[in-house]
């Protein structure tokens, strides 16, 4: 059960509500967003909604069977929009494109990629200072400073930023660099890093894991919310099979069971599903019609000699074309 709390309750109000939901043999959990006040309600004992609905101090009560409970869809049946400032917004029912190289790598490149974007109408630019790389000796980011370079012309631009957070300890330092903190795949169930974002105002973008259901990426979300932060987006970007022929399995079937469960956006991210540049774009169009919010994907002036994901990255003008399709897909898709 999610118990909404008015912006005016009080606390005699408060332990009214409480005290009935400890009648019930429910145990009970507070939750304090950035954006409203909701008690949590854990039990199993059936009861009329009415019992409580009717006290004073309370928005709005739902009863939530699902074990994750404030990502539910059940709870909020309208969608969470992420609003990124200066008219970026995701999960509004636009489709929003986000595009970059894999790896952040010096001014040049970042600046041919803003121009590359800016000239095709993207807003959001993807790109990894804090690489987690399989191996020790790939290469592993430019790290704090090359996001301080990035943002410096990003912000030029009107250009947002979407960048991985791999510890606890780079939230600080990235703060004021990004718009979007993105939860690697591999990060997806490190729950300290989950429990610290839930106290940043930026939003945040959370990535499936490696070999991760969907019911646990729902619960990475959960987290992230109760400790205080609702502005969240889900991202599918495949997952590790028996299959040997790509890099990775895209879930597409996750995306409909995703928007079927949760109010957040879902966003593919088609470059690490498959892993194979000459089919990003076609499995990048499976997702917009199988409903995503948003595509991200992989980009790079020269892909061949790209730092890293080379293989999985589209030029500029496979990029541009992808881009244009991707607008047509979804016009079309508004349309069934
Ligand atoms: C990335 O976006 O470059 C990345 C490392 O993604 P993932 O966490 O999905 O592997
Ligand atoms: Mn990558």
């Amino acid at each position: 059960m999610i118990i909404q709390l008015t912006s005016t309750v009080t606390t005699p109000e408060k332990e009214t509500i409480l005290q009935q939901v400890k009648d019930l043999g429910y145990k009970h959990t507070e939750v304090t967003t950035q954006r409203g006040h909701y008690i949590i309600g854990i039990g199993k004992a059936e009861f009329d909604i009415r019992r409580l609905g009717h006290l004073k101090g309370i928005a709005d009560i739902h009863r939530v069977s699902d074990d994750y409970k404030l990502v539910s869809r059940k709870w909020k049946v309208g969608k969470t929009v992420v609003d990124l400032g200066d008219g970026v917004v995701i999960g509004d029912g636009s489709l929003a494109v986000m595009a970059g190289p894999c790896s952040i790598e010096n001014e040049a490149q970042v600046q041919g990629v803003i121009e590359h974007l800016v000239g095709n109408g993207v807003r959001i630019m993807r790109g990894g200072v804090f690489k987690p790389r399989s191996s020790p000796y790939a290469f592993r980011g430019l790290g704090i400073d090359g996001l301080k370079m990035w943002y410096a012309q990003a912000r030029k631009a009107g250009i947002k930023i979407i960048s991985e957070v791999m510890q606890v300890s780079q939230i600080a330092e990235m703060h004021d660099y990004v718009d979007v903190f993105q939860v690697g795949a591999r990060n997806t169930q490190n729950f300290n890093l989950l429990d610290e974002l839930g106290k940043v105002d930026k939003a945040v973008m959370i990535k499936r894991g490696i070999s991760g259901t969907i019911e646990e990426l729902l619960y990475s979300a959960e987290y992230v919310f109760a400790a205080g932060n609702e502005k969240l987006i889900l991202c599918e970007r495949g997952i590790r099979t028996y299959e040997k022929a790509s890099r990775n399995t895209m879930d597409i079937n996750a995306i409909p069971i995703l928007k079927e469960k949760t109010h957040l956006p879902v966003v593919a991210d088609p470059s690490h599903g498959i892993g194979i540049r000459e089919f990003v774009a076609p499995v990048a169009l499976a997702t917009v019609m199988a409903g995503a919010d948003g595509v991200i994907y992989e980009t790079h002036q020269e892909p061949e000699k790209a730092a890293s994901d080379g293989q999985q990255t589209l030029d500029f003008e496979e990029s541009a074309r992808l881009i244009g399709q991707l607008r047509r897909a979804h016009a079309l898709l508004r349309e069934f």
